[in-house]
């Protein structure tokens, strides 16, 4: 049984020596059917010298391969990499087209159809290896590129992306370019969405969710964007940076399999957030801290991105304390820290007194999942994490 080779640091730091990746051009078609979709990714990037590397990949099935114009055997696919062997120095155009696999467990190209209407969403989750299963890349948080996407989709549904997006008419959308983010970053949540869309600071700013959660989302709109407006004007108090992307999307996906996930202009969050019945102040509080957590990581994470995994607790304290703190500054939950020192503190007294974590870099959820009694989808079990990350 092939098992999926894992980038080592060793690895991940060569390639970062040889390679300067520019830019992924990357077409997604969405309308092939329930069980793959099709991958064009087109990627340009340099070699300082001469040398061998790889791609990495999970299609369902690799039907092309071209290197600087020249086709290369999609056979030699070995386990998740494809070789490039003898690589010259200097610009390269990499083009290879795939079919690959939606997936029903939260990694890569998740889609769900919803039990309510018989609507169908998919949205992606990268983190941290899972770009993979959506598109080729050289799949590593210290080789940046702007990605530049499109996608064709179901007629009558919208496409988010981390750039603002664009309907050209009969499905056809594109997203405008980012800047330069790292792979596990990538997003794109498809879908006939229910939205709430305004301005802030002349961006846009949208939250989104699965149309048979319509009425709980419109009844916390309100609650959720002045959240966000607020925590948004605090950073920028605080970070004296302007934010770096050129949107502000927080899409509540189905069956989202961590808590949160801090794509650079398009957030996702569990859709257990949208509350569909009472809930306590903690729970609104706990809400509003994960909407200030991730946001802190558009600049810290995703602005300025650790170089490998073993920063990642740098990553996630720093969004935790700045959560946490913008929340009490800036929203109405003022004692946020008290949730803190009851909850989450004792998450953190427990992390450091289990034994280090194995060296497999399989994931963990990027962030636990609220603890709230709606919560039911998550595969992640309901002690505390072993990591304190979210
Ligand atoms: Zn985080």
């Amino acid at each position: 049984m092939a098992c999926m080779s894992v980038l080592t640091r060793d690895e991940a730091q060569t390639r970062a020596q040889l390679l300067d990746v520019h830019r992924y051009t990357v077409a997604l078609d969405l309308t092939t059917g329930d069980e793959t979709f099709e991958s064009l990714t087109v990627i340009r990037f340099a070699a300082r010298t001469g040398a061998d590397t790889f791609v990495e990949l999970k299609p369902a099935e690799l039907r092309s391969v071209v290197l600087d114009g020249e086709n290369l055997d999609p056979g030699t696919l070995d386990d998740n990499r494809l070789p490039l062997k003898n690589l010259t120095a200097g610009e390269h155009e990499l083009r290879i087209t795939a079919s690959m696999r939606y997936s029903r467990t939260g990694e890569g190209m998740h889609r769900f159809t919803d039990p309510a209407d018989g609507e169908t969403y998919v949205y992606t989750q990268m983190f941290m290896d899972d770009v993979q299963r959506v598109f080729a890349a050289f799949d590593q948080p210290d080789l940046k590129a702007v990605f530049e996407l499109s996608v064709t989709a179901p007629e009558g549904w919208t496409v988010l992306a981390n750039g603002i997006t664009e309907h050209l008419g009969e499905g056809r959308w594109t997203a405008a370019p980012t800047p330069l983010i790292s792979t596990y970053l990538v997003a794109v949540a498809a879908g006939p969405w229910h939205s709430v869309r305004t301005e802030h600071r002349d961006l846009p700013f949208g939250i989104h969710c699965r149309r048979s959660l319509a009425p709980h989302l419109d009844a916390d709109a309100d609650e959720i964007l002045d959240v966000t407006r607020a925590c948004f004007d605090r950073y920028h108090e605080k970070f004296e940076e302007p934010y770096p992307f050129d949107s502000y999307d927080q899409a509540f996906v189905p069956e989202f399999n961590a808590g949160a996930m801090e794509n650079p202009g398009l957030v996702t969050f569990r859709d257990d957030f949208v509350y569909r019945s009472a809930v306590t102040d903690t729970e609104r509080q706990t809400r509003a801290m994960v909407i200030a957590h991730e946001m802190a990581h558009m600049w810290f994470g995703d602005l300025v991105t650790l170089r490998w995994w073993d920063d990642i607790w740098l990553n996630e304290s720093f969004a935790e304390y700045m959560g946490y703190q913008t929340t009490a500054e800036a929203t109405r939950f003022t004692d946020s820290w008290t949730e803190f020192g009851v909850v989450r503190k004792a998450w953190g007294y427990d992390a450091t007194s289990a034994p280090p974590p194995t060296p497999s870099p399989r994931r963990t959820s990027r962030i636990p999942p609220p603890r709230s009694s709606t919560s039911t989808a998550s595969p992640t079990p309901r002690a505390p994490p072993r990591s304190a990350s979210w």
